[in-house]
């Protein structure tokens, strides 16, 4: 359990931030904020040493259980329109979900969950842990730069789940208690609604933005006033057709909120 700021688990890597650094400094937000874009389920990429065990389960890989299906070029897209960096992976959710906190129980799949916990814990250090710090480090060093953050996960839904059809193109998750990232969802669905009308834009659907994730996890490590976490949500059905328009409304329409 990490004994710093964050007061959640950090596996003892240090990449939380200590109590009494930045955490109680003030931010200036007198400039635009530092873009970061990442996408934790940008593949279904299984690593050579845990191929047998997805030896049968080809369909559940290529499914939306296995990841984001055009969540990566997405947000590979987004990053390079809006010239800001991106951290991804590409490692399956089905070996470990990366927004998912450690002592969820939708951290390991039903497949990855009945390894050893000696295996269990290696995947975290080797294909969890690392996108974590990567991301971490990147936003403390801005912060540190008296430079506020605003982060854009990048993910995708299916269009149909058990039976239910989704009604909307495009989701923007936050936490309604904050309010920077209140006002800037609000922003960003007002000004899709002028460049791009036909897209229907919901906030905190299909999902809500303070279920545990990564996001979530990073507001326990920076202030208030310094960091801001949404999740993209975007309709696999809708990514497939035209991703170039709807890349170029979402980062116009972002431009125009932040
Ligand atoms: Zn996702």
């Amino acid at each position: 359990m990490c004994t710093h700021a964050c007061a959640t688990v950090c596996n003892g890597a240090n990449s939380c931030l200590p109590k009494g650094s930045i955490q109680q400094r003030s931010i200036q937000r007198v400039r635009r904020p530092a873009l970061l874009l990442t996408c934790e389920h940008g593949g279904n990429r299984v690593p050579p040493a845990f191929r047998t065990l997805f030896t049968d389960h080809r369909a559940l890989l290529a499914s939306h259980r296995g990841y984001d299906r055009g969540a990566l070029p997405c947000a590979r897209a987004l990053a390079s329109m809006m010239r800001a960096p991106l951290i991804y992976s590409e490692v399956t959710r089905l070996l470990v979900d990366l927004n998912r906190s450690p002592g969820n129980s939708g951290l390991f799949s039903d497949i990855s969950r009945q390894l050893p916990k000696a295996t269990r814990d290696d995947i975290l250090t080797y294909h969890y842990f690392p996108h974590r710090q990567r991301i971490e480090r990147w936003i403390a060093a801005r912060i540190r730069a008296r430079r506020a953050v605003l982060h854009v996960a990048v993910h995708s839904f299916t269009p149909v789940l058990a039976g239910m059809v989704r009604s909307a193109e495009l989701g923007l998750l936050y936490d309604p208690r904050r309010d920077w990232e209140t006002e800037l969802c609000r922003h960003w669905q007002q000004a899709l609604r002028e460049t791009a009308p036909t897209l229907r834009v919901r906030r905190n659907y299909p999902y809500r933005g303070i279920s545990d994730g990564l996001t979530r996890h990073l507001r326990t490590l920076f202030p208030l006033d310094a960091y801001a976490g949404i999740e993209l949500e975007i309709n696999q059905a809708v990514l497939t057709k035209t991703l170039r328009t709807l890349t170029t409304a979402i980062a116009s329409a972002l431009r125009t909120a932040s």
